[in-house]
């Protein structure tokens, strides 16, 4: 579907459960809201309270789910997951509302794709830790009011600006995970080296790290190719730079970072629309790719490489983005 939950290869998800961090002090970089964080549940724990609603927001494969695997672990509770896309109706949310253990999280991905009718079910749940159930039809119906287990939602979305505001203000802790600093990112590559039983020179766990969007699951994946790539040459071999510069290159992944469908992005931009002003609708529909999916996986690291910038008239190529792909840019475009 065009859900991004679903549009990476179940590899990188297998991959997201090996190398995912298991504690707070596991869980690298994103120093301030960590922080954050670990005040947050301390001072919970010492009330003996239950942690207030929390929504991460932030590009995909970021953190969202770690720190929602992680938080419960750290308060010693349950946890259940569940994602927006996958709930059609409040009967599908429901079980995960009674089976709500006292002080547990729920952690609801892709919470701005709720459908409305489920979002208004968990408002009450929320808000007062109660369902209103509707029985019977016509003449008979009525609604019974269930109460529930005082429980925590941590919701996670890569659109925070596509929460309804009813949604948004139940959420008494916000926090955004932003792309992570190239250091921050040379130590998952390496710390995951370890973990996979493999070995990398500093130097390639930089050059990992630099072409990885500032992303740790794309850093993960692309150990994982260049491991597979070292261990052709010997079966312990290590990964060296030019190791690393080769998987690279085979997996088209250039020195930006930049993946093929990146510059097809880009590319696309200035061939059809002659580098813009031009609608996401229209930009994905010349790609075969879902709107959400142009805007949620493929956007938000060209925006912040400077190679696109949107305004109100649409996605513009800025002179990087014609430059990064060797064209000569045109005389009037952003820088
Ligand atoms: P999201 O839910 O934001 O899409 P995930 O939490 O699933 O992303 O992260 C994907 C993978 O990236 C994780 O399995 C983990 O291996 C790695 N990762 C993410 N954040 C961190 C972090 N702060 N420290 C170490 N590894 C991380």
């Amino acid at each position: 579907g065009n859900s991004p939950l679903y549009n990476y290869n179940p590899d990188d998800r297998e991959l997201d459960e090996e190398l995912r961090p298991q504690r707070l002090e596991d869980v690298i970089g994103q120093r301030q809201v960590v922080d954050r964080l670990k005040i947050v549940l301390e001072a919970t724990k010492k009330r003996k309270d239950v942690l207030g609603h929390l929504l991460l927001d932030g590009p995909p494969g970021i953190g969202k789910t770690t720190l929602a695997t992680v938080i419960p672990r750290e308060m010693g509770v349950d946890l259940q997951m569940a994602a927006g896309p996958v709930l059609d109706a409040p009967k599908d949310l429901l079980p995960y509302l009674t089976n709500a253990t006292e002080g547990s999280v729920l952690f609801i991905d892709e919470i701005h794709r709720l459908r409305p009718a489920v979002e208004e079910f968990l408002y009450p749940a929320m808000e007062d830790f109660r369902v209103d159930i509707a029985l019977g039809e016509g003449l008979n119906a009525r609604t019974i009011n269930m109460p529930l287990k005082r429980f925590t939602v941590i919701g996670a979305t890569t659109r925070a600006g596509m929460l309804t505001a009813p949604m948004r203000d139940r959420f008494v802790y916000r926090e955004h995970l932003d792309f992570y600093e190239a250091e921050d990112l040379v130590e998952i590559v390496s710390r995951n080296a370890r973990k996979l039983r493999t070995t990398i020179t500093p130097e390639a766990a930089s050059e990992v790290a630099r072409r990885s969007q500032g992303t740790p699951r794309k850093a993960n994946n692309i150990l994982r190719r260049t491991r597979d790539f070292a261990t052709l040459r010997h079966p312990q071999g290590e990964i060296t730079t030019e190791i690393a510069a080769h998987a690279l290159k085979i997996l088209e992944i250039d020195g930006l970072g930049l993946e093929k469908q990146d510059r097809r992005y880009l590319q696309t931009v200035i061939d059809i629309f002659s580098g813009g002003p031009a609608g996401l609708n229209a930009i994905a529909h010349s790609m075969s790719i879902p709107p959400d999916t142009l805007e949620d996986d493929i956007e938000p690291f060209l925006l912040r490489a400077g190679l696109v910038q949107r305004t109100p008239r649409g996605r513009v190529i800025t002179r990087n983005g014609y430059l990064h792909l060797g064209l000569k840019p045109g005389p009037e475009l952003p820088p």
